[in-house]
This record gives C-alpha cells, sequence and structure tokens, in this order.
C-alpha cells in the first residue's frame, strides 16, 4: 500500500470517498509520523485521539452513503493560536500555559464540520512574534531542510514555524496559519510549500489568540496550491462574531482554479528590487515572471512608490495593537498567575507579567505603548497610520494596470536558528516583501519556486485585488505548474 503520508489534502479526501483506504488508516498514518517526528518540535501538544475520532466519524458517515464534507478524512496540524475546546492553547507562552478554553475558535470549528481531524496544536512563535521560530516558550522548531552538505538546524520560519515544518516534513497533510505581517507567507517559503493569506476579514479572527487585530489573518498552508484552496473555503465565511468578518459568501475556489492566464496583466513592482536582496531570489523572480508569461499573462511593470516605508510602519502599528491585546495577560483571568508572598494586585500583576511573557513579547509591549503615550502618538503613531493608508493607496493604483502582482516572498531564503537571534532588526526585515500586502489588507500567497544552490527552497509571491483570492490561486497554479518543485527534505528526524 502506499505510504498515506505522502499524500495531500486533495488525495486524501478524494482517496476517503473514494474506498482506496479509510480515514482511520490516514489518521493512524500521520499520527504515528507526528509521534515519530518530536526532532523538529513542531507540535507543543499532540491529539491523536481528536484525529482518530474525526476519521472514525468520517467512515461511518461513508458507510452510510452521506457527505464526508470539504476536508473529510483530512487530519491537520492546528496553529497553537486558535482556541480549541478542551484543548491547551498557549500561542507558545508561558503565560497561558495550561490554558484550556471551553469554546472552539470558528476557523477551527468550521474545519471539524467539514469533516477534518485534529493531529495536534502546532509550535510557533510567541504569540506569533517573530520569524524564525526561536521565541517560542516551548523551544524552538528545526526546519526538515538542511543546507546542502550541512548538519546547523535551519528555521522553518515564522511565526507559523511548526506548521511549515510539519507540511514540509509530511507528518501533516496541512496546518492552519495566522499571517499578521507574513507569518503564512514567509514560513512557507523557507520550507517549499504552498500558503495564502486570504483578504482581511475573509477568515472569523474570533478565538484567535489576538496579536495586532487590524492585521491579523487565517489561512491554509499546505503542499499545492489546490490543497490550499480546498482548505481556505472551508476556514473561511462570515462570523457575526468578528466585527471585522466579511459578508461575502464563500466562493467556489477549487472549481474556480484555472492555470490558463490569458488577458491577464501580472506586475512588477519596481521598488521591490531592494539592496540585500539575494541574487537567487532575483533569479527565481525572473522565472516567475517567464513562467508567467507563459501561462499566457502579460507582464507590466508597476510602481508601489511608499513600500520602504511599510515595514517601519508595520513595527509600530503590530506592536500597538499587540500592547493593547496583551493587556488581558494579568494572572487574573488566564493560565499562570504569580502572586508573591504578601504582596498586592499591582505586584502580582508586574511578577505575572515578567515571568510569563518572552523577551521579544516584552519589546512589543514596550515599543507598543510608547508609540501610544501621550508625548509619542503623533510622531509615531499618527504618521504610520498615514503611511499604511499610503501603502494601501499604491496598490490601488497599481491595480488599475494589472490583476495581480509578482515579487518574491522573502530576501533570502532559510537561514540556521540562532543567526539573527540577536538581532531583532536584521529578524524584521525577513517581512519586507510580506508586509505590504498585510497593510493593505490584500489575498497573497506564496508558492514553491525552486531551490537555491544551498539546496533550500525560494518561494514566489502572488498579491491580489481584494477578494480576488481566486486570481491569486490561478497564477500560483499556473507557476506550480511550470515550477514542478517536488523536492522534499530528506529525513534526518
Ligand atoms: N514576523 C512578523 C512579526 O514578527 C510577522 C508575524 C506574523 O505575521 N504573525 O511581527
Amino acid at each position: 500500500m502506499t505510504d498515506l503520508t505522502q499524500l495531500g489534502v486533495k488525495a486524501i479526501r478524494d482517496g476517503v470517498a473514494g474506498g482506496d483506504f479509510t480515514a482511520r488508516e490516514v489518521a493512524e498514518s500521520f499520527n504515528a509520523a507526528v509521534a515519530g517526528a518530536s526532532a523538529l518540535n513542531a507540535f507543543i501538544v499532540a491529539t491523536p485521539d481528536h484525529a482518530l475520532s474525526a476519521a472514525d466519524a468520517v467512515d461511518a458517515r461513508r458507510a452510510k452513503g452521506e457527505d464526508l464534507g470539504k476536508m473529510g478524512g483530512v487530519p491537520i496540524g492546528m496553529k497553537d493560536l486558535f482556541c480549541t475546546d478542551g484543548v491547551q492553547t498557549t500561542a507558545a507562552s508561558h503565560i497561558l500555559e495550561g490554558f484550556v478554553p471551553r469554546y472552539e475558535s470558528t476557523v477551527s470549528r468550521k474545519l471539524w464540520e467539514a469533516g477534518a481531524g485534529m493531529l495536534g496544536k502546532l509550535n510557533l512563535d510567541q504569540f506569533a512574534m517573530g520569524s524564525s521560530n526561536e521565541t517560542s516558550y516551548f523551544g524552538n522548531v528545526s526546519s526538515p531542510w538542511r543546507k546542502e552538505g550541512a548538519n546547523a538546524a535551519m528555521s522553518p520560519g515564522g511565526s507559523s514555524g511548526g506548521s511549515s515544518a510539519a507540511v514540509a516534513a509530511r507528518i501533516a497533510p496541512a496546518a492552519t496559519g495566522t499571517d499578521t505581517g507574513g507569518s503564512i507567507r514567509q514560513p512557507a517559503a523557507f520550507t517549499g510549500i504552498a500558503g495564502i493569506k486570504p483578504t482581511y476579514g475573509r477568515c472569523s479572527r474570533w478565538g484567535v489568540v489576538a496579536f495586532a487585530s487590524s492585521l491579523d489573518q487565517a489561512g491554509p498552508m499546505a503542499r499545492s496550491v489546490e490543497d490550499c484552496a480546498i482548505m481556505l473555503e472551508a476556514m473561511a465565511g462570515f462570523d457575526p462574531k468578528d466585527a471585522t468578518s466579511l459578508e461575502r459568501d464563500v466562493p467556489a475556489w477549487e472549481a474556480g482554479l484555472d492555470a490558463n492566464l490569458k488577458g491577464k496583466r501580472i506586475g512588477i513592482p519596481r521598488e521591490y528590487r531592494m539592496e540585500g536582496t539575494d541574487q537567487a531570489i532575483l533569479d527565481s523572480w525572473e522565472q516567475g515572471k517567464a513562467w508567467l508569461r507563459d501561462a499566457g499573462a502579460e507582464i507590466v511593470d508597476v510602481s508601489l512608490p511608499h513600500t520602504k516605508y511599510a515595514l517601519p510602519a508595520y513595527y509600530i502599528i503590530a506592536p500597538a495593537e499587540a500592547s493593547s491585546n496583551l493587556a488581558r495577560y494579568d494572572g487574573v483571568r488566564y493560565g499562570l498567575r504569580d502572586l508573591p508572598d504578601g504582596s498586592g494586585l499591582q505586584d502580582m500583576y508586574a511578577a505575572t507579567r515578567e515571568e510569563g511573557f518572552g523577551d521579544e513579547v516584552k519589546r512589543r509591549i514596550l515599543i507598543g505603548t510608547y508609540v501610544l503615550s501621550a508625548g509619542f502618538y503623533d510622531a509615531y503613531y499618527t504618521q504610520a497610520q498615514k503611511i499604511r493608508a499610503l501603502v494601501a493607496r499604491d496598490f490601488e493604483e497599481a491595480f488599475a494596470s494589472c490583476d495581480a502582482i509578482l515579487a518574491p516572498t522573502t530576501p533570502t531564503a532559510s537561514f540556521p536558528l540562532g543567526e539573527n537571534s540577536d538581532d531583532p532588526l536584521a529578524m524584521y526585515l525577513n517581512d519586507v516583501f510580506a508586509v505590504p500586502a498585510s497593510l493593505a489588507g490584500l489575498p497573497a500567497m506564496s508558492v514553491p519556486a525552486m531551490l537555491n544552490p544551498d539546496g533550500l527552497p525560494l518561494g514566489l509571491q502572488i498579491v491580489g485585488k481584494p477578494f480576488d483570492e481566486q486570481g491569486v490561486l490561478n497564477a500560483g497554479l499556473a507557476i506550480q505548474q511550470r515550477a514542478g518543485f517536488d523536492a522534499a527534505p530528506e529525513k534526518w528526524w
């Protein structure tokens, strides 16, 4: 029998529906793969029983001839930022250790209703703050990839690094991610998988631990564009419990997939040719243009003049929102409480937060409260909001002359764990190409393009018009078909 862990979402769903194998067999195979991959540290907790009982429910429905759902029989990894009923949810922090929600996030609930099961809760950068998966309280995640001929542990990207590592290592066919400023796209690019951040508001934020609420969006991470389309359909949809949820129907993205780009114009933003970008990344960008041209698209030059201000603006807005969102972790309501002997309420707040938050989270809270403080609000926060509006307007103007934008996902390939961890600014630069689409709330995807000369994956990014996930997925499919990326990391774990 074929090794079921080599299959993706569509192959599993269709195989279960067609009776080639049972959902239980699939769940058992992946549960075993998860148990055998602890060296990656991709999961904070494994939930094999959840995967098995979801699988049994799907097998029982099949026996009765009932519909199995969009994700019927597919076990997935759940980023530990999504609240899961009865299963510890930590956001990879100490302050939430032991927090067991009594409710289910809307996105995870929709996935279970669509027939998916949960293999476990995936590791991430603490509170989704980071680009390398080195800020988790539960330890670094290792990428399954290594540089050719080297042994150093590499970063799987962040913050959805447990998700990217698990999917790339074939211990989960797909995983949820969240993207505030690149956290789906950058880890996908680092590990040779696909991931899409939909238009802001497509996926409900209800029950997702908040980082920067005006930017946070959930999305799927999987090995193919088709798998992302299927899973996004299951995740998206209006939710009255999220005030910023889009009141729009979920399009049939899977059925709408079409790699013929005849009549489409793809914009190449000239400001993305930045100093410090690897030659291999620039080469992959050229290759991407050729692939899209081959698919029938016309390649046009576009300008996004405020690009260079996007990253600094993001690192004001995101921490500002984070400092407010994280005020709720005070030792009273969730997880950790540190109440030193004879101390009062203020002491408890201080001791709990001192002990419960990691360094990067504290850095964000400090930056955030600073830029929101009375004396500096106008100098930083208001300016950053103005830049955000200009960045969004840049895209609007560019989309007058093109249907989607092609750019690199990241300025470099993955780096060894530890390489950037002492230099927050170098780390923040990882998201220089990802953050503009986040500020503008646009759908954006990373698809694997090729391996660099070190044998590490590189991704290409497609940014679309608001609500045009279909256009993004279709351009992604055109690249996927031409790139023929089927490299897998060699198993060392
Ligand atoms: N790496 C970025 C940050 O640290 C983006 C994180 C994210 O998208 N969650 O803020």
